[in-house]
């Protein structure tokens, strides 16, 4: 088997073994995204020297008998995440020049397994989106099917997974941008309870709902990859200070009696037939591992897209404030005075999305329309995050879909924002309520495109839902579908 399809775990024991060095594994990797990349775009800054530079450090860390389970693995991440000396332009043209002075905490407990930088990923500008149309690197196209979109906001993250581009990646979920682009390309996305890793380093874009996790090809990757990132950071102030378990000492297989909740509000008449079928045989797989089915109610999801659009904006219009052009990003030529430079680089460098959100966060933030929408929204979270405690009193689990439909043509929701932002009324929820989630490989459309189902745990659950997946995981195929070369 090629290097550049095996799994994170699969890799690390060729590397243990010294079956297979870290530079071999490396530069297949780096020619697999030479080959194939002008094909789906999933990455913005492929980084070579530096990723055999890395691998060669590796393969010396193995020689001395120091690996981790993470030494030599070669990874991407996402644009949004600071990396020292390495572009970072977070899929927006007023960062197309900047080098960041340091890197995201989460990069440098990768970085001290000693695992390899293959080169940053594509994304919407700002992750704001659920298609990665709006980036202004392109478009980044469906390994399944290059017509359509990966999902987002971290396309290029779930892209280079599918396309055998990375063995692992980074991405960031404030609204489902994990959660949906894995759902759309087949692989696994966790993302964790707000606070359980740092973020530090990763560019803001509604601080109080994102979250880093990783985008993996099966669930144990997960739960090394999670191991690695997660934990309290002095350097982030949301980071939660509570011991991180052994995840991967959560996969068990053994899922008997475990309480499933499938809240009836996620299951709308509507739903894409394809996906209802996915939903169908994982209870039905489920059944057969011994877990038992509750219905619940969660009975205040039909506010949470609204909420979340008055939240996730107000945030992003604060956040986005500090790219005026004065100290890094892109700066108009020729502008005269200091309102002039200020106003001129922000129409040019920010997208249309971006401008959208800004607008409206500012007005929701405006005096006079505070308390009618900011505030109001607030109290919605509230409710919402009640919701779903109230929930977990009966249930481990929740099962939901991931996206209403498998992933769409490129160009087809693009100028309709409101059908765009219904892309992610399964997946707002969980951030709103900060807790975690994951998407988890679990069915093939009838043209042939991967289908996600969700799975949701109480806040610092992240090891019942890894044990749920991998128990699934083990008694189906789905995580070994591949999109065609
Ligand atoms: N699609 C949602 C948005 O556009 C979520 C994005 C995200 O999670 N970063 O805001």
């Amino acid at each position: 088997m090629d290097l550049f399809e095996l799994t994170l775990y699969e890799l690390h024991t060729k590397l243990k073994s010294r079956e297979v060095s870290s530079r071999e594994a490396t530069s297949a990797m780096l020619n697999r995204i030479s080959a194939s990349d002008a094909r789906f775009n999933a990455f913005i800054t492929v980084t070579p020297e530096k990723a055999l530079a890395d691998a060669d450090a590796a393969d010396k860390r193995i020689a001395a008998g120091e690996m981790s389970t993470l030494t030599g693995i070669p990874l991407a991440l996402k644009d949004i995440f600071l990396t020292e000396g390495i572009l970072t332009t977070c899929g927006s043209r007023i960062l197309n020049n900047f080098i960041p002075p340091y890197s995201a905490t989460s990069y440098e407990k990768l970085k001290e397994q000693g695992v390899v930088l293959l080169g940053k990923l594509n994304q919407d500008e700002f992750a704001m989106g659920s298609s990665n149309e709006s980036s202004a690197s392109g478009v980044v196209h469906n390994p399944w099917n290059t017509d359509c979109i990966p999902g987002g906001s971290s396309g290029g993250s779930a892209a280079a997974i599918a396309a055998r581009q990375a063995t692992a990646t980074l991405g960031t979920d404030t609204g489902g941008s994990i959660r949906q682009p894995a759902s759309h390309c087949g692989c696994v996305g966790l993302k964790p309870t707000y606070g359980r890793v740092s973020r530090y380093g990763v560019i803001a874009y509604a601080s109080s709902l994102d979250q880093v996790g990783p985008l993996t090809r099966d669930v144990t990757d997960s739960a090394i990859m999670l191991q690695a990132i997660a934990g309290h950071d002095s350097k982030d102030s949301t980071s939660v200070n509570i011991a991180v378990p052994d995840y991967r000492a959560a996969l068990t297989g053994d899922i008997k009696g475990l309480k499933i909740g499938l809240p009836k509000e996620y299951f709308i008449a509507g739903l894409d037939p394809d996906v209802q079928a996915a939903m169908d045989n994982t209870i039905a797989t489920y059944r057969r591992l011994g877990a038992e089915f509750v219905d619940i109610s969660l009975p205040h999801t039909d506010y949470a897209v609204a909420t979340y659009y008055l939240i996730a904006t107000a945030e992003a219009s604060a956040n986005l404030a500090r790219y005026d052009g004065v100290r890094f990003g892109h700066r108009a030529e020729q502008t005269e005075g200091l309102l002039e430079m200020y106003s001129k680089s922000r129409s040019q460098g920010f997208g249309t999305e971006v401008k959208r959100r800004i607008m409206l966060g500012t007005y929701a933030l405006s005096s006079g329309y505070y308390d009618a929408y900011y505030v109001k929204a607030q109290k919605v979270r509230t409710l919402i995050m009640r919701d779903f405690i109230q929930a977990f009193e009966g249930v481990d689990v929740i099962l939901t879909p991931v996206a209403p439909t498998p992933a769409f043509k490129i160009g087809e929701k693009f100028n309709d924002p409101l059908q765009m932002y219904l892309s992610d009324i399964f997946t707002i929820p969980v951030n709103l309520a900060g807790t975690c989630a994951m998407s988890l490989p679990a069915g093939l459309s009838s043209n042939g495109l991967p289908i996600g189902v969700q799975l949701i745990a109480k806040p610092f659950g992240e090891e019942t839902i890894l044990r749920a997946a991998h128990a699934f995981e083990q008694a189906t195929e789905w995580h070994t579908m591949k999109a065609p070369l």
